[in-house]
C-alpha cells in the first residue's frame, strides 16, 4: 500500500467556519479520502499536534497579528504544500472590515481595548507573510469544491481555481439576472466557482470568494449606479464586505 500523504489543518484569525465546512464533508466522503490521506493535526476535530514534516498544509483566517508570522514561517518550512482555504486566509476576508475602522477595538472592548492579547494589524491575506501555493476561496469554502482541490492534488493535477465571474455560474444555471428584476449584483466581477447559489436564491452575489483577477471595478461601481439603482457613495463600498483589500476605488 503506498504511504499517505500528510494533511494538516491551522487557523489564524477566523470564525472557524471553513474548519467546520470541512467536517461537514460527510462520512462517505471524508472516510474515503481518508484512504489516501492521514490527519495529523486538526484543532476543530482532534487533539494531537505536529512538529514533523506535512505534505499539504491548510491555513485558516487572516494573517492579522505580527506576532503570528513565525508560526507561519514554520508551517511554510514543515510544509511541501501551502494551500489558504476560506476567504479570511485568501483576501483578508470579513476581517478586513476593520482596516477601514479606526475606533472598532474601543466600541467593543471598551475600557479593555489596549490589553496586550487584543494587539492586532490590518487583516491581511495569507499570502502577504507566506508564500501560499494554491488558494480555495468563499465564506465559508465549498465543501465540493474543497474535496475536488484535494482529489486533484492526490492525483498530481494542478487543482483547477476559477478566473471567471459568478456571472458564468449563474447563467449555465439559467439564473434570471438580478439587473433584469430591478436588483444590484456583484457577480460580474466576483470569483465563480460556488455555482451561483445567491442569485438562484432570489438574492445578490456579495462577492463572498473575493474578485476575479484584474476586475474591472469602475464598470462594477457604473453598473451599480445605473443598473442598481444605488448611490454613487453606497456603489463605492458595497462589496467591502469581504473584497476591502482589494477595492481600488474607497
Ligand atoms: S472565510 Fe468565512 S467561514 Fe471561513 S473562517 Fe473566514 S469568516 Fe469564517
Ligand atoms: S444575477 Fe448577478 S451573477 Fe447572475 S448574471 Fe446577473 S449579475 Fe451575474
Ligand atoms: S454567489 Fe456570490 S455571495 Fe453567493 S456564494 Fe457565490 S460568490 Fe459568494
Amino acid at each position: 500500500m503506498s504511504k499517505k500523504v500528510k494533511v494538516a489543518f491551522f487557523d489564524f484569525t477566523s470564525c472557524e467556519g471553513c474548519q467546520i465546512e470541512v467536517t461537514n464533508l460527510g462520512e462517505p466522503v471524508f472516510m474515503g479520502l481518508l484512504d489516501h490521506i492521514e490527519v495529523v493535526e486538526f484543532r476543530e476535530a482532534m487533539s494531537e499536534q505536529t512538529k514533523e514534516q506535512i505534505d499539504v498544509s491548510f491555513i485558516e483566517g487572516s494573517f492579522s497579528r505580527e506576532a503570528d508570522r513565525k508560526r507561519l514561517e514554520d508551517i511554510r518550512k514543515r510544509s511541501s504544500v501551502v494551500i489558504a482555504y476560506g476567504s479570511c486566509a485568501t483576501i483578508g476576508g470579513i476581517n478586513a472590515l476593520k482596516n477601514h475602522q479606526n475606533d472598532y477595538k474601543q466600541a467593543v472592548y471598551g475600557k479593555d481595548a489596549e490589553m496586550p492579547h487584543l494587539d492586532s494589524a490590518k487583516a491581511k491575506p495569507i499570502s502577504e507573510a507566506i508564500k501560499v501555493d494554491y488558494n480555495i476561496t468563499g465564506c465559508p469554502i465549498d465543501k465540493n469544491e474543497f474535496a475536488r482541490i484535494v482529489s486533484d492534488l492526490l492525483h498530481g493535477k494542478t487543482p483547477f481555481v476559477p478566473n471567471y465571474p459568478v456571472c458564468v455560474d449563474c447563467k449555465m444555471r439559467e439564473t434570471v439576472c438580478r439587473y433584469h428584476l430591478g436588483d444590484h449584483c456583484l457577480g460580474v466581477t466576483a470569483r465563480a466557482g460556488c455555482g451561483a447559489p445567491c442569485p438562484a436564491d432570489g438574492v445578490p452575489c456579495e462577492a463572498c470568494r473575493g474578485f476575479v483577477d484584474h476586475p474591472n471595478q469602475e464598470a462594477l461601481t457604473k453598473v451599480l449606479i445605473e443598473k442598481g439603482g444605488l448611490s454613487p457613495d453606497r456603489a463605492k463600498t458595497k462589496s467591502r464586505m469581504w473584497t476591502s483589500n482589494y477595492r481600488s476605488e474607497q
